[in-house]
């Protein structure tokens, strides 16, 4: 990549905005400058990209596909430009006709094309591959609605449509010559050929267009440039039958346009509905068409082949339909026998877990998959068939679970059995996760197929979460240690020789400070609360689920709140709680969280013997973007899941990684850190998920019985039920139900007193300044083995056998 020097890239700003006219560059509208920056961009990425793509056609390097319904992308112009090297000249161009970048940046809608945690991991992992030169491309589906934008309308969450598209991506290459058929419906017919073989044929299917949009994944200084392949749904009729039936095939339009229409709002659970479904088929049929054109460009050598040159993960059970796909292409349009067919297919295959929650277990109706897709219906029956027939001859001691692990069972297709039957890999993404997988949810497999079951623990892309959110505190770092940590991560560990060292501390506190007090700003413009920037930030940002407990957090700040009406004299370091969270449209409970959340906030933050010590705030629209504002300010990191549900989480290690302390259960990834920084330098609490298992199998947990005996608790609950503080109109009476009477499932009450005893000890640990700031450089030193390039390596070693090229 050149070197622009700045007189060369303003030259070339001008030539990149046609619509400007006589107007000099600094008349230009920062709409205007978004699009010219993003095409002087363009034009640096396009060589590169062509170069890598000429380099992989002569190297002919193993090739990795990362399958996934979500990319949780946020914007791109910043990182782009960071990976490229032209973030510096960029902001100095910008500066010398009193431009900001900031408020050029803002300009670009997030690609919120996933619902958390599982969409944001695909986008780090693509960051990876790149920067680590490794082939590995990006498959998902461009839909027209990304995640729903949210407001909060006196306390209710409401959702909107996000239209990202309403302005013209500015990183996507249509590729229409590239486009491929994928065929719903219709019926299977077989004839025999003369040689005896069977043809197989679809006959009036409903076929649509898969039309390819290529965004480049461009790795930080290294000049390969990969692709993310986002396919988009068009209708495949020709025109001159399109006029005679207008009115119907208007109609059909619109129902093939929703395939990538939007994207299911839902997280961590499932939504068992046909054009889900749909969207799944359509991602599938139309990149391993894609992978199968490559491999035959690419390679002289028979499909058999493939798996010497091609590894495809799919990103949990949503892209299972892989496997019958591949199995149908290779028998029935290339004429390999199943044997071999399914000998190829479980070469190619690998699966990543992401969950244990029953409800986001995937199953689909029979019926559905058969009507829908009859040919995929008929091999998933026979991939069934096979591997019962083999339990039953090959394990006769598994004879009894054959219908728990039959993939065909109770009228439904169980995605996670297809998914581990037909694959070489199955993965979870923490360590306690995986342990949990194979101990218990999966233990019948796990047994069958040991050499299976691994462990990759998630990772987050440091360049974005650490060198491009947190510049400050990220040139900190290279002036002590040196700028060799960006390229290898690991090596943030040599911060620790500085984590005692006062001046560096010093200025550690001050790039804190100046991330807080921004967030601050932020928050005054955006909701009018006025938060002290000295005060502690507690923040909890994440999907709402009950699992997550934004609950236990909303139930300290009542406890805190109470026990400062009681005493107005109380001693209190004053803290500032920060929530952030979109719950799925159709969660009820959750909903009516949020709505509580922020009812105690307007309660806190204006009663006059709490405002001064508490605030509270929840900002609306989650998102990539969001989340890059308020990760470099937090303090205190929440991770406070229910023991056992949260199978990895990266929030966690975004947020280590700037120097937050976490406070959390031992949960998912937050176990592996505390094993990396010990509990001097990590806050951790509650039942461990041994306890939360073993209530759940043998029960005595009562939470009436904590009701009865802890007062705090007591009025807490007395005041959801008669009205939050007294006020008959903020009563949430379901969410007192929900904890009383379910008896409590997610042990918000049970892990109460633990959570309050933890806050009161950080708020002591808080006040010896200079131990903090060495716990947050110790939390950011050892948060190395979180960047996703070593989680990415790890899958590339174990799982697909690529070396980076
Ligand atoms: C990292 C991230 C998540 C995942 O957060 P968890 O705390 O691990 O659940 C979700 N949404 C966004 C926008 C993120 O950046």
């Amino acid at each position: 990549m050149t070197r622009l020097r700045k007189q060369e890239f303003l030259e070339r700003l001008k030539m990149s905005i046609p619509s400007l006219g006589e107007r000099s560059l600094g008349e230009a509208t920062e709409q205007e400058l978004y699009y010219g920056i993003a095409q002087i961009v363009n034009e640096e990425i396009k060589q590169d990209w062509q170069q890598t793509e000429a380099s992989y056609a002569k190297k002919k390097p193993k090739q990795v596909y990362y399958l996934s319904m979500e990319f949780l992308i946020g914007r791109m112009l910043e990182a782009n430009l960071l990976n490229c090297g032209l973030l510096e000249v960029t902001k100095e161009a910008l500066e010398e006709m009193d431009h900001c970048l900031d408020q050029i940046l803002v300009i670009e809608n997030d690609a919120a094309l996933g619902n958390g945690g599982l969409g944001r991991l695909a986008a780090c992992f693509l960051d990876s591959l790149a920067s680590l030169g490794y082939a590995g491309h990006g498959l998902g589906i461009r839909y027209c609605y990304g995640l729903f934008k949210q407001r909060v309308i006196q306390g209710h969450q409401v959702e909107l449509p996000d239209d990202w598209l309403s302005m013209p991506y500015a990183w996507e290459v249509q590729k229409p010559e590239e486009q491929v058929l994928v065929r719903f419906g219709g019926e299977v017919s077989m004839h025999a050929r003369t040689d005896g073989s069977l043809e197989i044929e679809l006959r009036n299917t409903e076929d649509v267009l898969a039309v390819p949009y290529d965004v480049p994944i461009v790795g930080y200084e290294n000049n390969v440039v990969n692709s993310l392949r986002l396919w988009s749904a068009e209708s495949a009729g020709g025109e001159e039958e399109c006029s005679r039936t207008f009115y119907r095939d208007l109609e059909n339009e619109q129902s093939i346009k929703q395939i990538s229409g939007y994207l299911y709002p839902d997280d961590s659970e499932e939504e068992g509905k046909q054009l889900r479904l749909k969207q799944q088929y359509f991602l599938v049929s139309a990149s391993v068409q894609e992978i199968i054109r490559t491999f035959r460009r690419l390679h002289q050598k028979p499909l058999s082949k493939m798996p010497e040159k091609v590894a495809i993960q799919i990103n949990d059970t949503h892209p299972t339909l892989t496997i019958p796909e591949l199995m149908r292409i290779l028998m029935d349009e290339e004429g390999y026998g199943w044997e071999e067919a399914w000998s190829v297919t479980t070469k190619l295959v690998a699966y990543t877990n992401h969950t244990t929650l029953a409800e986001a277990l995937e199953t689909w109706p029979v019926a559905l998959v058969k009507k829908l897709l009859p040919r995929i219906y008929q091999i998933i029956h026979e991939v069934n068939e096979r591997f019962c027939q083999w339990l039953w001859f090959n394990h006769p001691s598994k004879r009894d679970q054959i219908p728990q692990m039959a993939v065909i069972a109770d009228g439904q297709v169980h995605m996670a059995r297809l998914a581990i039957v037909g694959s070489l890999s199955v993965n979870g993404v923490a360590r306690i996760h995986t342990d949990i997988l194979k101990k218990e949810e999966m233990n019948d497999f796990y047994r069958l197929f040991p050499e299976r079951f691994n462990n990759k623990t998630n990772g987050i892309t440091h360049r974005r979460w650490l060198l491009q959110i947190n510049p400050a505190l990220a040139s900190l770092i290279s002036d002590v240690i040196g700028a060799a940590w960006v390229k290898r991560p690991s090596q943030l560990i040599s911060l620790l020789r500085y984590s005692k060292d006062q001046p560096f501390l010093e200025e550690v506190s001050s790039v804190k400070q100046a991330n807080k007090q921004k967030l601050a700003n932020d928050v005054y413009n955006q909701t009018g609360v006025m938060i002290d920037s000295q005060s502690i930030f507690d923040v909890q940002i994440k999907r709402l689920h009950e699992y997550k407990r934004q609950l236990l957090n909303i139930f300290h700040v009542m406890h805190l709140f109470n026990e400062l009406k009681d005493n107005p004299r109380l001693e209190l370091t004053p803290r500032t709680f920060l929530f952030a969270a979109k719950a799925a449209p159709s969660y009820y409970i959750a909903k009516e969280i949020i709505h509580l959340i922020n009812k105690v906030a307007s309660v806190v933050n204006h009663d006059p013997d709490t405002k001064e010590k508490l605030k509270v705030v929840f900002l609306e629209n989650y998102n990539i973007s969001l989340a890059e504002k308020l990760i470099p300010a937090a303090d205190i990191s929440e991770q406070i899941s229910t023991a056992s549900k949260e199978a990895s989480g990266t929030g966690n290690m975004k947020m280590m990684m700037n120097g937050a302390i976490t406070l959390g259960t031992l949960d998912g990834a937050n176990i592996e850190i505390l094993d990396l920084v010990g509990h001097a330098n990590m806050f951790t609490f509650g039942l461990t998920s041994e306890e939360v298992l073993d209530y759940y199998r043998n029960g005595g947990y009562s939470a009436k019985d904590l009701y009865q005996t802890d007062d705090r608790l007591r009025r807490i609950l007395d005041q959801l039920n008669d009205g939050v503080f007294g006020l008959e109109r903020l009563s949430f009476k379901d969410l007192y139900y929900q904890v009383l009477y379910q008896n409590d499932p997610y042990f918000v009450l049970k892990d109460f007193d633990a959570y309050i005893e933890t806050h009161e000890l950080i708020e002591q640990r808080y006040k010896d300044k200079w131990n903090w700031l060495t716990m947050s450089v110790n939390n950011t030193a050892y948060s190395g083995r979180f960047s996703s390039d070593r989680t990415i390596k790890e899958y590339a070693a174990e799982i697909w056998g690529i070396k980076p090229l």
